[in-house]
């Protein structure tokens, strides 16, 4: 089918081109009718020359919502036109990426989504991709199947990639940010770069040891200085500075009275080391009790944990602009950690992982919340808990799992998202009942 205009434009043409061009669109597209549409397809029995024809018949998921199989999803186009009657917005049917493969995040997975009836899916997200504006569709072929989630922009040792998601732990026994525990992950800070047994000098006697580095009282100082400076009056009432007293009734890790409280699967793993990142109360397969490595470096064997718990408890619920001395404190928590953290490897690694992130250097409260979020996310895609099912797999011994396969296979998921993440951290009213009744990705 050929249309007078189309025939029109093959007139004008013909004095130029060759032959060929009026009835090969893909030499001259302009043949190919715009009202009814055509476009060009190959030839029956010659794919080499390009025919006019009718677009096949495909369902409009925009405008027959549901209409996409599973594992499909409809992504929206806008066709911009000054007739009132015609569809602007239209929808196609398009394959959900699998695990590893490539992606692009959208909205509702960098984003609580709080207006009710925003179908935070169909967008990008601007904070994971800049150079999309806010409200640009998601127009490629790439977004995550059920249950996966887009690592976007934001983990520098990997590109974009559709990964498990990490869930929060089941009916909702994941830790909340109360005032109780807020104070329990204070005290494993309190013995944060505890004894380091390593930095003694030689011929002394413990009585004539000079602090090396920090001492012990400056870090219980900073430490208080860190939680008050941060801390939410209104959600937890007035601070009460942490003694290190209050951590002298812990069991040590290796006394019999407290590997006898670990269960059989504990001790067959790693015993006081032993995390499970899925279901971390479950009383058989859940993370190890409490304790404290006596015999060690005095630190808590939930040090970890416990320091990202208190971060997050403290900065999802920062004021919506932090004071001059609060900006101060957190612009330096990187360097405490770098310097104070018992984990020797961790240590290491919290310039790659947080500073070179680029610590922010704003006072705007929810910023301080996505960073610590996105470094958390960061620093959990290469830990040994995440390769390695638990905190030790035997560094370059046979067992250390392959990471070559596929970046997307870990043994745990690790990617928590920011909603996943604002729903168990942030306290403040509004957006957390929204939350409660949206069954969010
Ligand atoms: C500063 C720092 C650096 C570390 N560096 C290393 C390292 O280099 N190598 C290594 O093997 N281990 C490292 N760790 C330990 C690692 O991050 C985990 O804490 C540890 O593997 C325990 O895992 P988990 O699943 O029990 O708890 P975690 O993953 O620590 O989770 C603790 C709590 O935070 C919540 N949570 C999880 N992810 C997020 C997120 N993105 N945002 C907000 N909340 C979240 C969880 O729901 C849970 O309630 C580091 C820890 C810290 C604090």
């Amino acid at each position: 089918m050929m249309t007078q205009t189309a025939i029109m434009i093959c007139a004008m043409l013909v004095l130029k081109l060759s032959p060929g061009h009026c009835s090969n669109c893909y030499l001259t597209p302009e043949i190919c009718g715009v009202k009814p549409l055509e476009i060009c397809t190959p030839c029956p029995g010659n794919p080499w020359v390009g025919c006019c024809s009718e677009p096949p018949e495909s369902p409009d998921c925009y405008k027959n919502p549901g209409t996409c199989d599973e594992g499909q999803w409809c992504e929206l186009n806008d066709r911009k036109s000054w007739d009132e009657s015609e569809s602007t917005t239209m929808g196609r049917c398009l394959p959900l990426q699998r695990m590893c493969a490539s992606c692009d995040a959208d909205f509702e997975e960098y984003n609580p989504p709080i207006v009710p009836g925003l179908d935070a899916f169909d967008f990008y997200s601007p904070t994971y991709s800049p150079e999309y504006k806010i409200g640009s569709y998601l127009d490629r072929a790439t977004r995550c199947g059920k249950g996966l989630i887009c690592t976007g922009k934001l983990i520098p040792a990997l590109p974009a990639t559709c990964v498990v998601a990490r869930p929060l732990a089941p009916n909702k026994t994941y830790d909340k940010p109360t005032a109780e525990n807020v104070y329990n992950w204070g005290k494993r800070w309190m013995r944060m770069g505890a004894r380091n047994l390593l930095n003694t000098v030689a011929n002394r006697t413990p009585a004539e040891q000079d602090d090396q580095g920090a001492s012990r009282s400056d870090i219980h100082r900073g430490v208080n200085f860190i939680i008050g400076a941060l801390w939410n009056t209104k959600l937890w009432g007035t601070f009460t500075p942490l003694t290190i007293e209050s951590t002298y009734d812990e069991l040590c890790c290796h006394w019999d009275n407290y590997t006898a409280t670990l269960s059989t699967f504990q001790v067959n793993r790693t015993g006081p080391e032993y995390r499970n990142p899925l279901t971390p109360k479950d009383p058989e397969m859940g993370n190890a009790p409490p304790c404290v490595w006596c015999s060690y470096d005095g630190a808590y064997n939930d040090e970890n944990p416990s320091v990202w718990s208190l971060i997050h408890a403290l900065t999802f619920n920062l004021p919506e602009e932090v004071s001059e001395e609060q900006f101060q404190v957190l612009q330096s928590m990187p360097l405490w950690l770098r310097e104070h953290l018992s984990c020797p490897l961790c240590r290491s690694h919290i310039k790659e992982h947080l500073i070179d992130l680029g610590v922010p250097a704003t006072h705007s409260g929810v910023a301080w919340a996505r960073f610590f979020w996105q470094a958390h996310n960061y620093v959990n895609e290469q830990s040994e808990v995440t390769r390695c099912g638990s905190q030790s797999c035997g560094w370059g011994v046979w067992n250390t799992p392959p990471a070559y396969t596929c970046a997307g296979v870990y043994r745990s998921p690790w990617y928590l998202s920011f909603a996943k993440a604002s729903e168990q951290w942030f306290l403040g009213p509004q957006i957390n009942s929204t939350l409660q009744s949206i069954n969010v990705h």
